[in-house]
């Protein structure tokens, strides 16, 4: 049986196209992934999606969003979507358990994760002072010392962000030269608020009940190795968008990011659409991933009617 749509990926902007397409009557059938409800779910409180005065936590808005699609009829299967096949229509995907759908079109929305050091102690304090979000998270650090790892422009875009919150901000480098560009490495250097620890290599990330504490660091040069004491640590080493399973087949951005037509959500191949983190490095908000999930949905259901696969056009 081919589905009018299949959505890849849960986050703000799976959900958001399912909510959209449901009520468009396409009957979406959403793939999980391995981690559904995405980045959100690593977070605790999120405070700047509209419509929450109080807050909401990242795991209880991704319920929220879920429900919200079942209740007009999208159907949600746990997976991972380990490859496609886009060559011809109706569209294939294959799941990691040996599970095959087929689709008239598809919606992407893989998201981006965040790239963590994978050293001690991180996993276990993520959304306990360690975040990879200085946007979402920066407030909570009001007043309190900060510690930015990376040496690339997010980094520094991240470090001069947080000194409106953060009493200190220290950026921790693991090589003695920055990638960041010369603006932006500029606007952090002229920030009186933002120290630098250069050439050091993070080790190990300290905390007692669930708070962090401090960084442990080796300086390579010296070997020497230093605990800096923090209270939040904010890993700024990059993304990397979800888009392996594609193997190629829709066109992306050098560092593999869908590339999508201007003003809308079209990817290169017709039929199929993209939106969130997976198709953004610029903006990587819940608010404006669910906004272009409602966008691919609707270009969707145009696309379908142009088609006339649509039964029941609304
Ligand atoms: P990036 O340019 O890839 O920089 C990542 C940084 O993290 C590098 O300094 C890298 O060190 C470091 N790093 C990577 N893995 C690490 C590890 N395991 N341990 C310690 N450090 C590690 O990523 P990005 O800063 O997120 O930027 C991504 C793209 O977005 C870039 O093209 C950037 O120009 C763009 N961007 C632009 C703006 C802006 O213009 N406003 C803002 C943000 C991002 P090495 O240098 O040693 O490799």
């Amino acid at each position: 049986m081919s589905e009018h749509v299949i959505i890849i990926g849960t986050g703000p902007a799976g959900y958001t196209a399912a909510i959209y397409a449901a009520r468009a009557n396409l009957n979406p059938l959403v793939i999980e992934g391995d981690e559904p409800g995405g980045q959100l779910m690593l977070t605790t409180e999120v405070e700047n999606f509209p419509g929450f005065p109080d807050a909401i936590l990242g795991p209880d808005l991704m319920e929220a969003m879920k429900k919200q699609a079942q209740r007009f009829g999208a159907r949600f299967v746990y997976g991972q979507a380990e490859s496609v096949d886009l060559s011809q229509r109706p569209f294939r995907v294959f799941i990691a358990d040996g599970t095959q759908y087929q689709a008239d079109s598809l919606i992407i929305s893989t998201g981006a994760s965040a790239k963590l050091l994978e050293i001690p102690g991180e996993a276990d304090l993520i959304g306990h002072g360690v975040s990879t979000c200085a946007t979402c998270d920066g407030f909570f650090f009001t007043n309190k010392r900060i510690i930015v790892v990376g040496g690339g422009d997010s980094a520094m875009e991240e470090a001069t962000f947080l000194t409106r919150y953060a009493s200190e901000v220290t950026i921790v480098h693991r090589r003695d030269t920055l990638r960041a560009s010369k603006v932006m490495q500029d606007r952090a250097r002229n920030n009186p608020k933002i120290k630098w620890v250069m050439d050091a290599t993070p080790l190990e990330v300290l905390g007692s009940n669930h708070r962090v504490t401090g960084l442990k660091i080796r300086h390579n040069q010296s070997a020497q190795v230093e605990v800096l004491s923090t209270e939040g640590l904010f890993v700024s080493i990059g993304h990397r968008p979800n888009t392996d399973f594609l193997k190629g087949q829709v066109q992306t951005t050098a560092i593999g990011y869908l590339v999508t037509n201007p003003e809308t959500t079209e990817t290169n191949i017709p039929g199929v659409f993209a939106c969130g983190d997976v198709a953004d490095s610029r903006y990587r908000q819940a608010i404006t991933a669910a906004g272009t999930g409602c966008r691919a949905a609707m270009d969707v259901e145009r696309w379908l009617e142009s088609q006339k696969h649509v039964e029941n056009p609304v």
